[in-house]
């Protein structure tokens, strides 16, 4: 009898954490990434440092891509699963190259979906300005500026005097249509302020919130800390509108829900913490092989509480996140439990759905 065959989609923390665990447990494993590299969206959009020990992404994930390559685990970049079939236990695949060509395939014991996330896209949400007012700008573009070192307004090269930031744009907002929150906006938001008045102490930093949402330990690693040792305001009430002000500056026009008065105030760059929705090949992904979708568009694990990474489809499972907000660590985890969750199915074939 050969090797147990497992097939991880996706070259993100999940799928790279899942791809070397089950390798090391001596597993024939293929990675399948439609991206050039591996990483996932902390690489493609050149995240800056990561929540709460502020390390630079690389440092993060590097170690863990270079295991990867060096452990001789089958990677095909630049590829996606076109079809997939399941009979009888055996999942087979086809694969297509990024120009759309046909490009193999291969027959697996079980597959791990870890399809990842998107940015939701804030030009939806006109009366921000987003795609108008060049120095209106979402966090991921945000979080790219910092890495690179490279603090400027986009509309002029000039550094600027005072950045705000709005919480939960295509979160928690039924106009929308994004019901959820997106559990990490509120961090990473207050890390890039931190991250700015580290290189820049005179530089204000302000952010609207509703509520701040930095759950266990972040609440005393980020939002205290960004109060207390770098300065960083808060302003509770959500920006109704941004209009142009004067000398190129962005008015915040937002209801204070603690003065309980309006306020105007001028800005250099407004910062948009837009929320996390499913990716085009989680959808897709979860289609081709009949996995459920839960009602926020991710996918549904066969049991939420506790079998987090398992599917309704028995030999295909999820991690990170393909079912919804996650950190990167929370990813990488699941990459792991994930895997051992698929090689237990494979070894007894024990039908999960009955
Ligand atoms: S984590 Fe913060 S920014 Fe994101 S939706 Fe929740 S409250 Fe809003």
């Amino acid at each position: 009898m050969g090797k147990q065959r497992f097939l991880v989609i996706g070259g993100g923390p999940a799928g790279l954490s899942a791809a070397l665990d089950l390798h090391d447990a001596g597993m024939d494993v293929e990675l399948v990434e439609k991206e050039s590299f591996l990483g996932g969206t902390p690489k493609k959009l050149h995240y800056s440092l990561i929540a709460p020990d502020l390390k630079p992404v690389e440092e993060v994930l590097d170690p863990l891509i270079k295991k990867v390559e060096g452990a001789g685990i089958s990677r095909k970049l630049n590829t996606t699963v076109s079809s997939a079939t399941i009979r009888d236990g055996v999942v087979t695949v086809k694969y297509a190259s990024s120009d759309g060509k046909q490009a193999g395939g291969g027959d697996f014991d079980a597959v791990i979906l870890a399809t990842g996330f998107t940015h939701w896209d804030p030009h939806k949400k006109y009366e921000y300005g987003y795609g108008l007012y060049p120095d209106v700008i979402d966090f991921k573009d945000f979080e790219a500026m910092l890495s690179s070192d490279r603090l400027e307004r986009p509309s002029d090269g000039k550094m600027p005097k005072r950045i705000g930031w709005l919480l939960c744009v295509g979160s928690r907002d039924r106009q929308v249509g994004k019901f959820y929150c997106c559990r990490l906006g509120c961090a990473v938001s207050i890390k890039q302020a931190m991250e700015v008045k580290k290189r820049h102490p005179e530089i204000d930093t302000y952010v609207y919130y509703m509520d701040i949402r930095t759950y266990g330990f972040w609440e005393d690693q980020l939002y205290w800390k960004s109060m207390e040792e770098y300065n960083v305001k808060f302003i509770r009430g959500r920006i109704g509108a941004i209009s142009r002000g004067e000398n190129g500056s962005l008015i915040a026009m937002a209801e204070d829900t603690i003065l309980q008065r309006p306020s105007e105030v001028p800005f250099d760059m407004l910062i948009l913490t837009t929320g996390m929705e499913a990716s085009s090949g989680t959808v897709e992904m979860a289609k081709l092989f009949g996995v459920d979708i839960e009602e926020h568009g991710f996918v549904k694990p066969l049991q939420a509480d506790s079998m987090p990474v398992h599917t309704n489809v028995d030999s295909v499972f999820v991690a990170g996140t393909a079912t919804g907000p996650k950190a990167i660590p929370d990813a990488i985890t699941e990459g792991s439990a994930a895997a051992m969750k698929a090689m237990n199915f494979v070894r007894r074939k024990v039908p999960l759905v009955a």
